[in-house]
């Protein structure tokens, strides 16, 4: 993440960089949602494409039918069922008026899978939408089976919403992930935001690693010296007990001689922005990397926000960033695809998926003739002809799996 210093225009040293994991906040007494395992691949608000991660991912150790729980009692407010996203999804109202959402899974218990069943023949397709009445569950109740619909690989995608809708960081209401190892950081680079800038005597930005001195303390060999607006892009990842995946900061603070100066902390997130990074684009920064962005990318960010050009990670998409910096490249460049009807466009991400044109007639419920039909009417469409276009044409676009 890069982000401007205010007034920076003198030759300070004292910086800190606070890294913290999530406290336990709250006291209700939420059940954990499955019996697969107590461990995430990912964690709340780590950047996807164009948008922020909005759950806690659980492992379910590529595998899938575990038992998804009512984590209080409640009422199954709605369920969806699609290739794409969310895959199965099941929204449980709780009783205190919060909302736990399990998506991507296999199935759920009997009596709701044979109303499901009712309503695709009814409206004779695979994708439904629907408002359970009066489906009460308790606390501890199997509500759900975890899978892997709309994803690559079988976990469970679940999150807590507030009154709001907003989701908040599930991690809030457990603490059945068991981390106590302090996230660590590996490098700091300081990048000229002005053409006058200088880091070092030096107009390009300046890496230095950071050199662990004690336990969750760094420091960098030598000095900073500033002239001019700088700003900082910080590499580090954090992990939890027992298991190899990287983590996104829960919180990052910064100080300049004990005064806080830029802080970001992940405890709930509005759907309606991404206003994080927009802000963040606003307050000066030229750049924002996600947390897998590899050491060349850093050097390739710094040196593009060096000659004036704005760096983000290529995983954020060009629409949110280009809606923000208001050039309309992006708009003309997802015309195509506004030109597909919503049927094409599932049958394209199929396709981009990997699926034979016998497998998307069954998730659809059509012949696989007439997916074919569909699948060139739809290239014809993009002005493509061959399906390594096609799946160029669909990671440009963010069509590729998310989740
Ligand atoms: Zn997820």
């Amino acid at each position: 993440m890069h982000f401007r210093f205010p007034e920076i225009s003198y030759q300070k040293q004292m910086l800190f960089v606070l890294l913290l994991m999530p406290a336990v906040l709250c006291a209700q007494d939420y059940l954990w949602p499955t019996n697969a395992s107590t461990y995430m691949s990912s964690s709340f608000c780590e950047f996807r494409n164009g948008h922020y991660h909005s759950a806690i991912d659980i492992k379910t150790w590529l595998r899938e039918g575990y038992n998804c729980f009512a984590i209080d009692d409640g009422e199954i407010m709605r369920i969806r069922v699609s290739p794409f996203g969310y895959g199965k999804v099941l929204y449980l109202r709780l009783k205190d008026g919060n909302t736990a959402v399990y998506a991507h899974l296999q199935g759920f218990p009997l009596n709701i899978e044979k109303q499901i069943r009712r309503k695709q023949l009814e409206n004779k397709r695979y994708s439904i939408d629907w408002s359970p009445k009066d489906l009460k569950v308790k606390k501890g109740d199997i509500i759900a089976y975890t899978g892997r619909t709309g994803t690559g690989l079988p976990h469970l995608h679940f999150e807590i919403r507030n009154t709001k809708g907003h989701p908040v960081n599930p991690l809030a209401y457990y603490d059945q992930i068991k981390d106590t190892i302090r996230p660590s950081l590996e490098q700091l680079a300081v990048i000229p935001l002005d053409p006058g800038t200088t880091v070092n005597n030096s107009y390009t930005p300046q890496i230095f690693d950071l050199l662990p001195v004690s336990s969750g303390k760094y420091q960098i060999k030598g000095r900073i010296r500033i002239h001019g607006r700088a700003g900082l892009a910080l590499r580090g990842v954090d992990r939890a007990n027992d298991i190899s995946n990287k983590y996104g900061f829960y919180r990052t603070r910064l100080e300049i001689d004990r005064r806080p100066v830029f802080q970001i902390t992940y405890d709930e997130l509005d759907f309606a922005t991404t206003e994080h990074i927009f802000r963040a684009l606003q307050a000066g920064a030229r750049g924002y990397l996600l947390k897998e962005s590899a050491g060349a990318e850093v050097v390739e960010a710094v040196r593009a926000v060096n000659i004036g050009r704005r760096h983000l990670s290529q995983k954020i998409s060009d629409k949110v960033v280009n809606g923000f910096v208001g050039q309309d490249e992006a708009k003309r460049d997802q015309a195509p695809l506004a030109r597909l009807s919503p049927r094409e466009r599932e049958i394209l991400q199929l396709v981009v998926e990997g699926k034979s044109s016998a497998e998307i007639g069954h998730t659809l419920a059509l012949s696989p003739k007439t997916v074919e039909t569909y699948r060139s009417r739809l290239m014809k469409k993009l002005g493509l002809s061959n399906l390594p276009d096609l799946v160029k044409f669909a990671v440009r676009h963010g069509l590729t799996p998310l989740e």
